[in-house]
């Protein structure tokens, strides 16, 4: 039996998690926690004794003895249960991107020292996770992730203009929370999962592509030296890469449908547009200069996305914000978490003054 800490546990993730949990004779709920939702009729419902709503994540993991830590949490406040679970080699099914990119080296240096798994639920890196198995990393020449291109795909900058936080909303593919929902419409999505492929995969950025298929078929894929490449195809669930990572390396059965191969697939890919979605662009250049430039990127962008929610910004401020915010930032490496939850103060600071003009 394997315990289980579910984190963001009232999420789109978390409660995805609990049905592959609860479908496991393998798997039990060990410990539950939200950022505000109640958990009581869940905890009661699955008999999990620890439980937490806010605060920090370090006692309640320490209390309740996890095999797997199942990070669902969104955004940087997943960073200090990444962090816990890396360091201690305890299991990490890591949905909550936003810890790897702002954390990087530090999670990094932590899972060295830790030694446990690290399996990423993002589908798209537990499309590549899957593809590189048993391969030796010389023969690897690129991995391409690929995107959706949510639902504003195919317009031009200016048709981006007035677009509503509805629309936003309105994804064409996945079904997920309202955060990642609008990181997909700007791309930004597609920008934090290249710097996760970086950190997960140790691939230098000039090898790691991106390319847009709009129907989510083909989860992602790797490119090698011979100019084979391998694919992972499934239809858009994230019980698939959620069950992957929890029952690894048994890939325990799911309830989907099969992709019907017969009745043709739509295997469309094109490139993505720079101009129009400029946070890709922003994502790797942060990325690429390293240091704390990747922490600021995520937390001008939760603030970003957090004021268009709130109708405070229309949707093309929410890259020009980001994109202001890492002019002011210095971007210094982060010794350690003190440095790290400074940075992204600062980067927060910097951007909620490009939001409220003096
Ligand atoms: P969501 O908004 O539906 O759920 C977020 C969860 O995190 C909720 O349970 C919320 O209560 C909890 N939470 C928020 N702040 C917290 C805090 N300070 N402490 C503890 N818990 C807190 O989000 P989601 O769509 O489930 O996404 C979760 C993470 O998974 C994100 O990092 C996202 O990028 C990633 N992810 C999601 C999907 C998807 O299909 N939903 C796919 C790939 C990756
Ligand atoms: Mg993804």
């Amino acid at each position: 039996m394997k315990r289980v800490a579910l984190l963001g546990a009232t999420g789109s993730i978390g409660r995805q998690a609990v049905e592959i949990v609860a479908r496991s004779p393998e798997l039990e709920l060990c410990a539950l926690m939200s950022g505000s939702g109640p958990l009581d009729a869940l905890a009661a419902a699955h008999g999990v004794e620890h439980v937490q709503v806010g605060g920090s994540a370090a006692g309640l993991l320490e209390a309740s003895e996890p095999d797997i830590v199942l990070n669902a949490i969104v955004g940087f406040a997943g960073v200090e249960a990444t962090l816990w679970a890396l360091e201690r080699g305890v299991i990490l099914a890591l949905a909550n991107k936003e810890s790897l990119v702002a954390a990087g080296e530090l999670a990094l240096a932590a899972h060295r020292r830790g030694g446990g798994l690290l399996l990423p639920v993002d589908s798209e890196h537990s499309a590549i996770f899957q593809c590189l198995e048993g391969r030796e990393p010389e023969t690897v020449a690129e991995l391409v992730l690929t995107a959706s291109g949510g639902p504003f795909r195919g317009r031009s900058r200016a048709e981006l203009e007035h677009v509503t936080v509805a629309d936003a909303l309105d994804h064409p593919t996945w079904a997920m929370g309202r955060k990642i929902t609008v990181d997909s419409a700007t791309l930004a999505n597609k920008g934090l999962e290249l710097i996760e492929a970086h950190w997960l995969f140790g691939i230098p950025y000039e090898r790691l592509a991106v390319v847009v298929h709009p129907t989510s078929i083909v989860h992602s894929l790797v490119r090698f030296r011979d100019g084979a490449l391998l694919a992972h195809l499934g239809q858009p669930d994230m019980r698939v890469p959620i069950s992957f990572a929890l029952t690894y390396p048994d890939r325990a059965a799911v309830p989907v449908a099969p992709l019907d191969l017969a009745a043709g697939l739509d295997l469309r890919f094109e490139a993505p547009d720079d101009d129009a979605f400029p946070l890709l662009r922003l994502a790797r250049a942060a990325g690429e200069r390293g240091g704390t430039f990747p922490c600021a990127y995520n937390a001008a962008n939760e603030v970003a996305v957090a004021a268009f929610l709130e109708g405070r910004i229309g949707f093309l401020e929410i890259a020009e914000t980001v994109a202001a915010a890492l002019e002011q930032v210095d971007g210094a490496p982060a010794r350690d978490l003190d440095d790290l939850v400074a940075a992204d103060a600062a980067a927060r600071r910097a951007a909620e003054r490009r939001l409220v003009p003096a």
